[in-house]
């Protein structure tokens, strides 16, 4: 349609006059319309705040790459190429999670790799023969365990010193092969030296000492056919059944070449002369740093005091009159350990060897932390058991440990399961004993797929089966956390692991805060001493005579 005179007039004056000035054109009635470009960033701007506006879900800002921390939250994502400084602070996906309004808010530490540290470098660290085991120990071994070809990253570092005849000090991560680190040096020890045979109660020439009796079965179960296979008797000691029974195991004969006790049941036998630690040549602290804490010092210290520990190598030479080697071992080695172990070896007399990944936040299992409020975690726990259940799985399936503050909350929690129809084991402190004797085992041997416990099952035992472990409770310590997460990931371990905390107190959430910075700049967790070396100070009113 054609315009009327003075319009067209307008539209022509307008056009010269505005469009050098402003950059604009003023479109002749036959051009097309102009296309007006706003800048990327303000229009992404402009709809984050319409969204927000609307309630609706925040766009996902999409970061190329593997995750090493991924969050609820993407803005709190780190990606798996970029490692925080070790003075650099970070935005920590569990920064307000003191608030409420942190509740279910959740994030993960992601499997970084496939396989565990400790079995990384087995193929190219030689074989045993090479570490110094004589061939009869050798021919133990493959006897007993053929599967077990080529020593794991502790190992290597521990038997040669242990054949030395050095007190050694090994704290390296949970299941990284340690058991095996001292049980073969010590047979190598035994069948070197022949049993003096003088006294007329038993005095074993090997002694294990073990926080738990679920851990004195284990070692007993790992170290017997090594024994018998090399002629040497392996027998356990463990208390909870009264003086009858510690009498009973210990007067059957012939007597143990090597014992495997718990403090408790050794102290008592001990102070009713049952036995005698006078031919001792090797003993050992299986999770020392549990051994040495408060509820067990005091044992500790007296089992200590009757074992003639050697000042030195040169010490152990002597056949008639045997001292003996000691060896502490442990994955977690609180500050402060060292001056108790000043207590019975000179700090030139002991080699101590940490891995290098020791307190560090497992690199090859997958770590969930999710923020709840305590009325809903059983819901949520149902919730991932029956989900375990169900999962359609390609590989194979592994079993579930879910750890509990306390037993009460252990048996209160089984009622539970119970009335959801989840088959399950129960495994706490405070039961009688002939009912927790052997409930490890059958889990062990997964007759039930779940088991619920209390941090009794976080210490040593072996738990190859294990795919997923959930902290009902959050532990009340990082060594805790520690523990109860090494369950799974273990060297020879047939299912990726994977930990779920559930996160429900202020004080939890310290404890989070402080795992997820020491994940985002991979260094160990703070409070827990990665070397031993420091000159300690000396003991010198210590009586280590019997
Ligand atoms: P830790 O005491 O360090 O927690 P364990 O001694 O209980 O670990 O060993 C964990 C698992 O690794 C056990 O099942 C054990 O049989 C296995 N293992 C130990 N050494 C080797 C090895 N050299 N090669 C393969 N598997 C091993
Ligand atoms: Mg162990």
């Amino acid at each position: 349609m054609a315009l009327s005179r003075p319009v067209r007039l307008f539209s022509l004056v307008a056009r010269w006059i505005l469009a050098p000035r402003r950059g604009l054109t003023v479109r002749s009635p036959d051009e097309p319309l102009a296309v007006v470009r706003i800048p990327v960033a303000l229009q992404r701007q402009l709809e984050q705040r319409q969204s927000r506006r609307l309630n609706l879900p925040r766009p996902v800002l999409v970061r190329p790459g593997r995750l090493l921390v991924s969050a609820r939250r993407p803005e709190f994502n780190q990606p798996a190429r970029l490692t925080l400084g070790r003075w650099e602070s970070a935005p920590l996906a569990s920064q307000g999670w003191k608030s409420r309004r942190a509740r279910r808010d959740h994030f993960s530490i992601e499997r970084a790799q496939q396989e565990a540290p400790a079995v990384q470098k087995l193929s190219s660290e030689g074989n045993f023969a090479d570490l110094g085991l004589e061939p009869r120990v050798l021919h133990a071994l493959q006897e007993v365990a053929p599967e077990v070809v080529q020593p794991t990253t502790v190992q290597s570092g521990t038997i040669p010193q242990l054949l030395r005849g050095r007190h050694v000090l090994c704290a390296a991560e949970t299941g990284s092969g340690k058991t095996l680190s001292y049980l073969l040096p010590l047979f190598q020890r035994l069948v070197g030296h022949p049993s003096l045979d003088s006294l007329r109660i038993p005095a074993p020439r090997g002694l294990v000492l073990v926080p738990s009796r679920e851990l004195a079965q284990q070692v007993r179960a790992v170290a017997q056919p090594l024994g018998r296979s090399l002629g040497l008797l392996v027998r356990d000691l463990e208390g909870g059944h009264g003086m009858r029974r510690i009498r009973m195991q210990l007067s059957r004969q012939p007597s143990a070449d090597v014992l495997v006790a718990t403090p408790g049941a050794l102290w008592k036998a001990l102070k009713s002369r049952l036995i005698s630690l006078e031919q001792l040549s090797f003993l050992v602290l299986d999770e020392a740093d549990t051994l040495l804490d408060e509820s067990f010092l005091e044992l500790v210290d007296y089992i200590l005091e009757k074992s003639h520990i050697a000042n030195g190598p040169a010490d152990l030479e002597d056949c008639f009159n045997p001292k003996a080697q000691l060896v502490l071992v442990g994955a977690t080695f609180p500050e402060g350990v060292g001056q108790l172990l000043n207590k019975v070896a000179s700090p030139d007399a002991v080699t101590t060897i940490t891995s290098s990944k020791l307190h560090c936040i497992m690199p090859h299992v997958k770590q969930t932390f999710v923020r709840l409020k305590g009325a809903d975690k059983v819901a949520e726990l149902v919730h991932i058991l029956k989900h375990h259940n169900r999962a359609e799985r390609t590989g194979p399936s592994g079993t579930v440990l879910v750890f509990c503050n306390s037993s009460s909350t252990v048996n209160w929690l089984g009622y539970i399961l119970d009335d959801h129809k989840i088959q399950h084991l129960r495994l706490q402190g405070q039961m009688p004993a002939l009912m927790r004797a052997g409930i490890f085992q059958s889990f062990q041997k997964s007759s039930r797929d779940i088991l619920l416990c209390t941090d009794i099952a976080s210490r040593g035992l072996d738990s190859t089966g294990v795919e997923l472990v959930v902290n009902y409770d959050f532990p009340p310590t990082l060594q805790d956390y520690i523990h109860r997460a090494g369950r799974v990931g273990r060297v020879g371990s047939e299912v990726p692991g994977t930990v779920i905390s559930f996160v429900t107190h202020p004080w939890d959430v310290s404890l989070v805060q402080k795992i997820e910075l020491a994940a985002r700049r991979r260094r160990s967790l703070p409070g827990l001493v990665s070397s031993m070396k420091e000159p300690l100070p000396q003991q010198p009113d210590f009586d280590k005579s019997d």
